[in-house]
């Protein structure tokens, strides 16, 4: 049996998550809503189909913001920390910095979305 588990939590430890399967769409983005979301310039992202991630914390699913037409960005509402987004579409977008580990080749993002929107001395490879 081939099952890959990834775990990841909030600054708090209030939300909790744990998602199965591979990760889909490994990738950075810097679009102005990312940049204000989460605090910083780029995000790294990877998607799970909704059926795939539990959230498994004491806080349950984390606080949604409806940030455009078809997803809301999730929190905590406790830290406030940055989780990711709820897509209608069954699809969840975690961000790498709540996961526990990151090490494996499957979170190496193949591309930077809104490159255009850092300043040129930000440097993604
Ligand atoms: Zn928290
Ligand atoms: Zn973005």
């Amino acid at each position: 049996m081939n099952k890959q588990n990834y775990s990841g939590s909030c600054l708090c430890g209030n939300i909790k998550f744990l998602a199965k399967g591979k990760p889909q769409n490994p990738h950075t983005c810097s679009c102005k809503m990312c940049q204000c979301h989460s605090g910083a310039l780029t995000v790294s992202w990877v998607e799970f189909p909704s059926a795939s991630v539990e959230w498994i914390g004491e806080g349950g699913t984390p606080e949604t913001y409806r940030s455009s037409d078809f997803s809301s960005r999730a929190f905590c509402s406790k830290c406030g920390s940055t989780i990711g987004a709820i897509d209608d579409d069954p699809v969840v977008a975690l961000v790498l910095g709540c996961f526990d580990s990151v090490k494996g080749e499957e979170f190496i993002h193949t591309k930077h979305s809104y490159k255009g929107s850092c300043p040129k001395w930000w440097k993604i490879s």
